[in-house]
């Protein structure tokens, strides 16, 4: 039986999906709920990365696709997916950041969790295409905390140097345009499909507008899961409605 965590104010989170295109926010949402309930990120984009960077087989398998925008194979995502939802912080649930991306993976990840204590639940964020291309040219993360910078809309005091630790910044070699192109295509062909599956099942789907400052979309996130966990513990499935923001500014 899952146990409420002192840090967990309100709602029990379980396991948490955060979809949408690339540069939405997802990582930034994802960390933000992550510090809030005490569950981890499990981002397959930065397991990937770590095993590009070991050079593990994946990595090596992985490192052509990933550096053209393109997707990696279901089943070897879904292996690493597997080994890493097995380790014990997961317990009280976990945030799912860039999984699933396909049919195959979301069907996978349902097969996965039908004896979960609480099902599964889908927040997308969605930005406007071409708020998404400087997002994702002008981001820039420390190696070292994490943080995320964009040049344009969130800048570091000292450009290039994390304004928490001092490490110098770095950009992730896909996050050009060309590549940002292929990703979107990517997204387009398979991920899209992956929304409407979730968007079927009305009580487990909720859609929240990312093109607003990034407090507001935490904001929209937070009460979207606890609307979500209500109607999850309810005997009938009862319909969600989607988490709608004024848009105002880019993030
Ligand atoms: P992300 O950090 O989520 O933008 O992911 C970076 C890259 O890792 C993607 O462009 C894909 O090449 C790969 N990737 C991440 N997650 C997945 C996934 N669930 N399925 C297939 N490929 C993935």
């Amino acid at each position: 039986m899952m146990q409420r965590p002192d840090n967990t104010k309100e709602v029990l989170p379980g396991p948490v999906l955060l979809l949408g295109a690339p540069g939405v926010g997802k990582g930034t949402q994802a960390k933000r709920l992550m510090d809030e309930f005490g569950i981890p990120q499990i981002s397959t984009g930065d397991l990937l990365r770590e095993h590009r960077k070991n050079q593990t087989q994946l990595g090596l398998m992985a490192d052509a696709l990933m550096s053209s925008g393109q997707l990696v194979p279901d089943d070897l995502v879904n292996k690493m997916v597997e080994t890493r939802l097995q380790q014990p912080d997961t317990q009280r649930g976990y945030i799912l950041d860039g999984f699933p991306r396909t049919l195959n993976q979301a069907e996978w990840l349902d097969a996965q969790l039908t004896d979960a204590p609480l099902p599964v639940v889908a927040v997308s964020i969605v930005v406007p295409e071409q708020v998404l291309l400087e997002r994702i040219t002008g981001r820039f993360s420390c190696p070292v905390c994490g943080t995320i910078y964009n040049q344009f809309s969130h800048p570091p005091l000292q450009p290039g140097v994390c304004d928490r630790d001092g490490t110098a910044l770095i950009q992730r070699s896909d996050d050009t345009e060309p590549v940002f192109r292929e990703r979107m295509k990517a997204f387009q062909a398979k991920t899209s499909a992956v929304i409407e599956y979730y968007k079927a099942h009305g009580s487990r789907f909720a859609q929240v507008e990312g093109d607003a400052p990034v407090d507001q979309v935490t904001g929209a996130i937070r009460a979207a899961l606890r609307r979500l966990r209500q109607a999850a513990a309810l005997p009938q499935p009862s319909p969600a409605g989607t988490t709608r923001l004024k848009t105002t500014s880019n993030v």
